[in-house]
């Protein structure tokens, strides 16, 4: 049984290669094209992880986030932000909005599995892993 991850991107190259990764490391995915459809997946299906673009159509990653970890159900699902934006201040509005690790995009490919491996020690596979509580 796999850990499953809930991805949050709108656009679908960037959401058809974190999907390719992720499987690739064994992990289940969920995927969500919007804030609102990825709230709904993630209170429904309470995945391990939840990979967020910031910017989103509508609501944006950061609101999501932020919603996510107010409601009890979805609160201690960590999140990943992904961010094309290279702004200085985007990072730590990601944290404050509540997110656990943040990345920009285009993904450097090895940093997000060693970021994966931060959250998941063990890999994939449920009942190995340990997550990290380190920001
Ligand atoms: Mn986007």
């Amino acid at each position: 049984m796999s850990l499953r991850v809930l991805v949050v991107e709108d656009n679908p190259v960037n959401l058809e290669l974190v999907t390719e990764v992720l499987k690739q490391e064994g992990y289940q995915v969920l995927t969500a094209e919007s804030a609102e459809a990825g709230i709904r997946l993630a209170a429904a299906e309470r995945p391990d992880l939840i990979l967020m673009d910031l910017q989103l159509p509508g609501m944006t990653g950061y609101e999501a986030t932020r919603r996510l970890k107010a409601h009890p159900a979805t609160a201690a699902i960590p999140v990943l932000a992904l961010t094309a934006s290279a702004m200085r201040g985007d990072e730590r509005m990601a944290f404050e909005a509540g997110c656990d690790a943040y990345l920009t995009k285009p993904l450097n490919l090895p940093l997000f599995r060693d970021t994966l491996r931060r959250f998941f020690p063990s890999g994939a596979e449920r009942g190995r892993t340990s997550r990290s509580e380190e920001r």
